[in-house]
């Protein structure tokens, strides 16, 4: 019996073991250009090992539109939060949000630099149906609404 011979172009499972370190080592290099930016302009970081996140927060100038909305972002491996310190701000919430955003991390880490147009047409998708933000985001439903701060 003759076996076919595939080129592995055309394996999608060899496509997805170059994926994976390709989209661990852009989600490392991500957040540390984040946290980078962030420390120049007088900010600050941590990791958080419970998490396996690094969070940054503060700073000056532009770096603090990396925050989003107000209640930070998840860039790669590291969430930014421009009001300060996460754990001073979320207090007892820290936890809940850390788990959110470290759900974020993992979306990243499976999509690499994919992850940013799928999770703006999700939202834009999202608001559409629901006509608030971040409610119908599929990536927000996956790291949680509430943990999140969302109020849908
Ligand atoms: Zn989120």
């Amino acid at each position: 019996m003759k076996y076919p011979i595939r080129s592995a172009a055309a394996d999608p499972l060899a496509w997805l073991a170059l994926a994976v370190p390709l989209n661990f080592a852009f989600s490392r290099a991500l957040g540390a250009a984040v946290r980078a930016a962030v420390r120049r302009s007088g900010g600050a970081d941590r990791y958080e090992p419970a998490f396996g996140l690094w969070t940054c927060c503060g700073g000056q100038g532009l770096v603090r539109r990396l925050d989003g909305y107000g209640g930070g972002t998840t860039y790669g491996s590291t969430y930014y939060l421009a009001a300060g310190d996460p754990r001073s701000q979320f207090g007892r919430d820290f936890g809940a949000r850390l788990t959110h955003e470290a759900a974020h991390a993992a979306q990243w880490l499976a999509l690499g630099p994919a992850l940013a147009p799928s999770y703006l047409v999700a939202e834009v998708i999202g608001r559409l149906v629901t006509g608030t933000p971040g409610c119908g985001n599929l990536f927000e439903r996956w790291a949680g609404l509430e943990s999140g701060g969302y109020r849908c």
